[in-house]
């Protein structure tokens, strides 16, 4: 995006992840993965398609065991049958090779293969097993993520690591020894997949750790060194807040430096919780940071003394609700509307002057203030609405205005 002071994106080689497109001039891909188990079919390809539904553009599935591999190509026929074209990414771990090798249908219905070096295989099975996935993607022409974990490293890399710091007359700290054993394991699995005909345009890389400034550093390295695109994402974020405060921190400042092809935000869902959250929060921060547009966004004020009821908050509530909802409907009609600003403001102090500068926005009164709300259309005092229908107004006025200014005609 040009028009952000000081942004630069990071260049990088543009991979082809079935019909998507991550790295290089493409916008940035919002990611997400599956806690089904990949067996059931039935759910997995329900859940997969609400998290396309919600704006997943790329959605992986754990691959665990051989069930789990012969279900993979009926996923994605009950995908396709439900038209939902969203592209699939395998996760593999220790038996990947088998697993592709016995189950051929599986690599072919995937999109992207994901594996991690340090639990690819122990010992002198690691190298082979790394050889056998990378082949079959090879053979299959499909891309690989090699996705690097903190808390799942080669032990051996580590080890040896370790072992030339001790021997340095100034050793690092075992955690900057972390740091760059994981950017080396990334960087040196991605040569070697290359040496085994795995083309430049076929990987992505990743390296997850779970503190923000370990992800930093890290990310901030393999961003000089080379031109993969990454994958972005802190491991382990955690639940609630605790979770989208961690991960919107870390990648807000790697974003800012131009650093990162597709992200992930990796959320521990509440018990019964929505999938989908953490779609939303990975649109959220691209959108709050404008570097993509998903959704049009409510500005709400943060209420104090001077709103005593909870009238503006239940209505700012329920206007984002409506938008997301409408939204697949108006993607397809209103091309342009996920740019939309609107504002829902609680008193009179500063609702009128940002309600003005929204595209769309109303304020509503304050405690003790005359019970109307001014509604603002592009800047403009166009009606005061009144009474108790104040929310299904509003909702229909957003109606026209998305019409009358994002329609084809408009
Ligand atoms: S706009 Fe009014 S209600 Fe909202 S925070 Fe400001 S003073 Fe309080």
């Amino acid at each position: 995006m040009n028009d952000i002071p000081g942004y630069k994106r990071r260049s990088s080689v543009p991979v082809s992840v079935g019909h998507v497109t991550v790295g290089g001039d493409a916008p940035i891909v919002v990611q997400s993965m599956t806690n089904t188990d990949t067996v059931d079919e039935v759910r997995t390809a329900i859940q997969v398609a609400e998290l396309a539904k919600a704006g997943s553009e790329l959605v992986r599935i754990t691959v665990n065991n051989e069930e789990a591999a012969r279900a993979v190509p009926n996923i994605r026929q009950r995908l396709d049958d439900m038209g939902v074209d969203v592209p699939l990414i395998g996760d593999f771990h220790f038996n990947g090779h088998r697993l592709l090798r016995a189950v051929p249908e599986c690599g072919k219905a995937l999109a992207k293969l994901r594996i991690n070096p340090g639990n690819v295989g122990k010992g002198s099975r690691r190298d082979p097993q790394f050889a056998e996935v990378i082949e079959i993607a090879r053979d299959l022409d499909k891309p690989i993520r090699i996705g690097v974990n903190w808390g799942s490293l080669d032990q051996d890399l580590l080890a040896q690591l370790m072992d030339e710091n001790g021997r340095r007359e100034a050793p690092k700290s075992p955690e900057a020894v972390m740091r760059d054993a994981v950017v080396i394991s990334s960087l040196e699995s991605a040569e070697r997949a290359e040496a085994l005909g795995l083309g430049h345009d076929r990987i992505i890389i990743s390296c997850k750790t779970s503190k923000v400034q370990d992800l930093i550093s890290v990310y901030q390295d393999l961003a000089a060194r080379c031109d993969y695109p990454l994958h972005l994402g802190l491991t382990e974020a955690g639940m609630g807040s605790k979770g989208i405060v961690a991960s919107t921190a870390g990648l807000a400042v790697l974003l800012q430096q131009g650093i990162g092809d597709t992200i992930r935000i990796s959320l521990t869902p509440e018990p019964g919780g929505d999938r989908t959250q953490e779609v939303i929060v990975a649109q959220e921060i691209l959108q709050t940071m404008g570097l993509r547009n998903f959704t049009p966004l409510v500005a709400a004020c943060p209420g104090c003394g001077r709103t005593t009821s909870t009238f503006f908050q239940e209505l700012a509530d329920e206007i984002q609700a409506h938008v997301r909802e409408r939204m697949p409907q108006w993607r397809e009609q209103y091309p342009g509307v996920e740019s939309m600003n609107l504002a829902v403001m609680g008193c009179v102090v500063n609702g009128p002057g940002e309600s003005r500068m929204a595209d769309i926005g109303i304020s509503l009164p304050g405690t003790g203030e005359k019970p109307v709300a001014p509604v603002y259309e592009d800047g403009e005092k166009t009606v005061t609405l009144k009474g108790e229908r104040i929310a299904e107004d509003f909702k229909e006025i957003v109606e026209r205005y998305v019409e009358r200014r994002y329609g084809q005609s408009a």
